[in-house]
């Protein structure tokens, strides 16, 4: 994979030290080849300044590279935009609304919105994408335990939880999706989305995995046993994503627990793409509404 230096804190500012600059890599983002007009094709415009706009010569059509977007909602300047997702690329572990409204000197609820906004682009880019090949595949749950309840219904909050494998069995994309149950119409569901027919399913023997795997999936079922590797991936995954919401989220409720599972899981598919998760990310929330 593609290996590419860190990008400093003095580099990104000397890249976007303006509203100007900001703007100018967002229409780069947009129109790579030059301006088009999206309603006539023509290629000619003006700017309208100030308010990022840009006009068609020839049919008057006005497009932007903030329209629709989040960064043109808030009315918080790019610069600002732009460094709330420096800090989120640059910091493996997360960042909270707390810290980033700090080193922005921005108001915590700002900083909240911001995260919500970037964790929804995150999650967008992650629900685009199915697994395949070779996929371990589990369910495990978040949160409080429920008192007297033991094994799969413990939990307050179900998540299945499956990684795909590369040839040397190292794990590859990982995709994590709270559900309201692990029962069999809700995994048949999940397997639908989530994962290409003709992939080899790997999970534990728990009965509601039986019958959606059955059909257009190679199912390799195993009993839960802590010594062998079966599902050993997986295992090391939640661990570490239970950590992940542990240490930046101080936990979290339900309501946003799958956009903090989305983060984990985008840090996670990205992880050797180093100095471009800002581009990425800028990209993705430049680009979701
Ligand atoms: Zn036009």
């Amino acid at each position: 994979m593609h290996h590419k230096e860190e990008l400093s804190l003095r580099k990104f500012l000397n890249r976007f030290p303006t509203e100007e600059s900001c703007e100018e890599y967002l229409f780069q983002q947009k129109w790579p080849d030059g301006f088009i007009c999206p309603k006539c094709g023509c290629r000619e415009f003006y700017h309208i300044k100030g308010r990022k706009l840009y006009q068609c010569k020839h049919c008057r059509h006005q497009s932007s590279v903030t329209a629709n977007t989040v960064m043109h909602r808030t009315h918080k300047p790019l610069t600002t935009w732009f460094q709330a997702i420096y800090f989120v690329a640059s910091d493996k572990r997360g960042i909270s609304a707390c810290t980033l409204a700090g080193k922005l000197d921005i108001s915590y609820e700002t900083a909240w919105y911001m995260l919500v906004r970037i964790r929804k682009a995150m999650d967008h880019r992650e629900s685009q994408y199915m697994l395949a090949g070779i996929v371990e595949l589990d369910d495990s749950y978040f949160g409080a335990k429920i008192k007297g309840k033991r094994g799969r219904a413990a939990g307050n909050q179900s998540v299945i939880v499956c990684v795909s494998k590369d040839s040397k069995d190292r794990p590859q994309f990982l995709k994590m999706t709270v559900v309201p149950n692990v029962q069999r119409s809700t995994v048949e569901q999940f397997v639908d989305a989530a994962i290409e027919k003709g992939t080899t399913v790997q999970t534990d023997s728990y009965r509601s995995y039986i019958k959606p795997l059955r059909k257009g999936y190679n199912h390799e079922s195993a009993d839960f046993d802590p010594n062998s590797e079966h599902l050993k991936w997986l295992h090391t995954i939640i661990g570490n994503a239970k950590a992940f919401l542990k240490g930046t989220y101080h936990g979290t409720s339900t309501k946003y627990l799958q956009s903090y599972l989305s983060e984990f899981c985008y840090r996670f598919n990205r992880r050797s793409f180093h100095g471009q998760i800002f581009d990425r990310l800028v990209l993705a929330v430049s680009s979701c509404n």
